[in-house]
């Protein structure tokens, strides 16, 4: 049974003051949730930290839980539209464990459930209605929570609406639960991959993520001719280091995965204590492409506060720091701005 309180954590790791406290005080914007799976890899800090919360979450008044502004930006129930031609489509807020440092906390474990037939409708109908949008983001929480038979269907109308968009599989489950792809799942992504590829978004952190399990899925989805893209969030006590970020990298090139993006920390509400100053993350960055090939080098990214969009750290859209404040601006020239002190 996966771990859904304090009182499940306990019979595993010796809890500390600040995790512990996290159970009396109130104000939770995220429930806890610990797969099977992970279950005995939180003995180890990098994992701990990401799965296990603290009461740092609690006290931290920084930020708000939507700072993508996606609430703002969504043009069906599900479907957020923040780019012309690409697209975001939430097809659960269920994940089979919560990441404490999630960056849609307005959505994801809210226990809204899965988008409905006609969630699922009026966004096919929109993308029917919009062929400029190429891409689309299955995301959430994480897809793979449905069922077989649920995806089959939801996978089945978006492919029927638009056969030709690039549709990413957004998931965490090789992290926590890889034993959710079995071979019938595969075989319903086998039967709906018919027009443009799909792409699988992996979100791996820490290389002790990648268990022999996970390696054995990414096999899977490399057979099938599915391109593996991954996505790292910029963790504080988890992934803050040269040594680390290169090792990661490392191992997902050797197993044919692409490293995409290395996030700095969203200013989302009960993550201040995991996010990295944004000159250390730089500082990371230098070091990484002093040790990696272009190949191996995920692009640093922020996403801008109030719905600013994705922009390179290190890049021209990065007007620099001053006074403990950096200064952004979005594609279409907006001012954003970014604390360094977290
Ligand atoms: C991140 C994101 C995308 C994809 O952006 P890429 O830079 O192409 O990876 C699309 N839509 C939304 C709403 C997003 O947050
Ligand atoms: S799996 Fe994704 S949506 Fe779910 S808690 Fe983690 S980061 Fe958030």
């Amino acid at each position: 049974m996966p771990l859904k309180s304090f009182n499940d954590l306990e019979k595993h790791i010796v809890l500390t003051e600040e995790e512990r406290e996290w159970r009396e005080d109130g104000g939770h914007t995220l429930p806890i949730l610990v797969s099977d799976h992970l279950t005995p890899l939180i003995a180890d800090p990098a994992i701990r930290r990401q799965f296990v919360p603290s009461v740092k979450e609690n006290k931290d008044t920084i930020g708000n839980l939507d700072p993508q502004m996606e609430k703002e930006y969504s043009v069906t129930s599900r479907l957020v539209r923040r780019y012309k031609n690409r697209a975001a489509f939430l097809v659960t807020d269920s994940c089979f464990a919560y990441c404490r440092h999630c960056f849609r906390r307005r959505f994801a474990g809210s226990m809204v459930g899965p988008a409905t037939e006609k969630d699922i409708y009026e966004a096919c109908s929109f993308l029917s209605e919009h062929s400029e949008i190429k891409e689309v983001l299955l995301t959430g929480g994480d897809m793979f929570t449905l069922s077989d038979s649920s995806l089959d269907s939801l996978l089945h109308s978006f492919k029927e609406a638009r056969p030709d968009i690039i549709y990413r599989l957004c998931t965490r489950a090789l992290t926590s639960n890889p034993d959710r792809f079995t071979p019938s799942l595969f075989e319903v992504i086998k039967k709906n991959s018919f027009g443009a590829p799909f792409y699988l978004m992996t979100q791996f952190n820490h290389s002790l993520e990648i268990t022999e399990k996970a390696e054995s899925v990414i096999n899977n989805f490399i057979k099938l001719g599915i391109p593996i893209m991954n996505q790292t969030v910029l963790l504080r006590g988890v992934n803050d280091s040269i040594e680390v970020e290169t090792e990661l990298s490392n191992k997902l090139l050797s197993l044919r995965i692409k490293p995409y993006y290395l996030f700095q920390g969203d200013l989302v509400q009960g993550t201040a204590h995991l996010r990295v100053p944004l000159s250390k993350g730089l500082e990371i960055e230098k070091g990484m492409r002093e040790s990696l090939s272009g190949l191996g080098l995920p692009q640093y990214t922020i996403d801008l506060p109030q719905g600013g969009g994705k922009v390179p750290v290190d890049s021209r859209y990065n007007k620099g720091l001053k006074d403990g404040i950096w200064t952004f601006s979005t594609i279409d020239g907006e001012e954003r701005h970014y604390p360094e002190d977290v």
